[in-house]
């Protein structure tokens, strides 16, 4: 019986493999299919950057008519600043991020970097000059060399190093068993969300564009893991344009300014200090998240 049991449990192992690889090809065809939802001008240009100044003006937005997800968002994060936008979930946060990688474009207002409309820059020139920290940096099942090299493959040793000390990597690199050549990911070591998320920071360091956008992780990390990643963080904004997605409040009380958004519009933008003075609704979130934190 248990003869008969095991090619037939092989068999059926197969079958599901099988399956499951057609139901995932066919995703791929739907996805080749699908158009993009922006195409580049046959005559844009190239994105030039000279202060990395990022600005949204009267920005109106919906995926779909019925819905407005933005209206009239007006903002600027001059060069070298560090601005976060804050909100309750669906406030549009990272449909903001969306706009600015030009994922879609705004149906009125217009985004720009350095005073140049992005609907008139090629989507290539444009993404080379962001670097994106996301919420859950995707590891593939690779060298942890490999997986920060992702951010710039033509980097070398000395740029992938100085990446592994902008994201306050060293002492994990020095602590596992063959360091940078550890494989990690699906089949390899498995990093905590904090470890993770600094593997995305290394990432975007080595990518070494003038404009950084941080997506905070939902996921709260232990107060240690929050501490390294802001740490990282932190002396990586400092050289850069900063946009702060953020999802924690306590997180970015240093900001240079913060942008409240609440259904889709702007209600407030100030420094932390000077948004809890003026007792609006920064103030009302703010106070719900400390009683949530005790
Ligand atoms: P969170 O804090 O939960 O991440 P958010 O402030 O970043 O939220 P967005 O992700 O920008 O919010 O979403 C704003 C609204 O747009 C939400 O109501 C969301 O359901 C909707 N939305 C987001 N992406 C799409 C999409 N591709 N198609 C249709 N609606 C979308």
């Amino acid at each position: 019986m248990l003869q008969l049991f095991m090619p037939l449990g092989f068999l059926g192992f197969v079958y599901r493999e099988i399956k499951s690889s057609l139901a995932n090809i066919e995703r791929l065809f739907a996805l080749l299919d699908r158009q993009p939802a922006v195409a580049d001008k046959e005559d844009a240009g190239e994105l030039e950057v000279s202060r990395a100044v990022l600005e949204f003006k009267d920005v109106a937005f919906a995926y779909d008519d019925a819905r407005p997800i933005l209206q009239g968002v007006s903002f600027a994060v001059q060069g070298g600043e560090k601005v976060a936008v804050v909100g309750a979930s669906g406030a549009g946060k990272s449909t903001l991020v969306k706009l600015l990688f030009r994922f879609y474009d705004p149906q009125s207002g217009m985004v720009s970097i350095d005073g140049q409309d992005l609907r008139d820059l090629t989507q290539r020139s444009l993404r080379r000059q962001i670097a994106i920290v996301p919420q859950d940096c995707v590891l593939f099942n690779d060298s942890l060399r490999e997986n920060i090299r992702y951010g710039n493959p033509d980097a070398d040793e000395e740029a992938l190093q100085k990446a592994v000390a902008a994201a306050h990597l060293q002492d994990f690199v020095a602590r596992l068993p063959a360091g940078l050549d550890t494989v990690v990911g699906e089949r390899g070591l498995k990093l905590s969300g904090g470890e993770r998320q600094r593997v995305g920071i290394a990432r975007a360091a080595i990518k070494d564009a003038p404009i950084l956008v941080f997506d905070e992780a939902t996921s709260s990390l232990d107060s240690r893991s929050e501490q390294a990643v802001l740490g990282a963080f932190s002396s990586m904004a400092q050289q850069h344009t900063t946009l702060v997605i953020a999802h924690r409040l306590s997180t970015i009380v240093d900001a240079d300014r913060i942008v409240v958004l609440h259904d889709g519009k702007v209600v407030e933008q100030g420094k932390h200090h000077d948004l809890l003075l003026e007792n609006g609704y920064y103030s009302q979130l703010w106070q719900a998240q400390q009683r949530r934190s005790e």
